[in-house]
């Protein structure tokens, strides 16, 4: 068994997937999972990795899921970048997609 944070990480990412899953069916149960899963991060001072981050909105904190509660728009002018539209709180943000 892993002690510390190499075990509350993998508790998060576990229960992020499965938040993930949720989501399609109850929103509600997936909000709850994903405040588990940034109150244990928080507790252990865990910093989300960006894949996990972008999973949350930057300005009301929701879970957010792509084609669910969120919003994806790839903008290929004058960089590439996604764009972002958070449906809970309206807010959107850019993401600017590597090479
Ligand atoms: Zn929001």
């Amino acid at each position: 068994m892993l002690k510390g944070k190499a075990a509350a990480s993998q508790r998060i990412d576990a229960i992020l997937e499965e938040a993930l899953k949720t989501a399609s069916t109850n929103m509600e149960l997936a909000q709850k999972q994903a405040r588990l899963a940034r109150r244990i991060a928080m507790k252990h001072t865990i910093k989300l990795p960006y894949q996990r981050k972008q999973l949350f909105c930057h300005k009301c904190k929701r879970f957010i899921v792509p084609g669910i509660n969120a919003r994806i728009r790839l903008t290929r002018s004058p960089i590439r970048a996604l764009r972002i539209t958070c449906l809970e709180c309206g807010y959107v943000y850019r993401r600017i997609l590597e090479k």
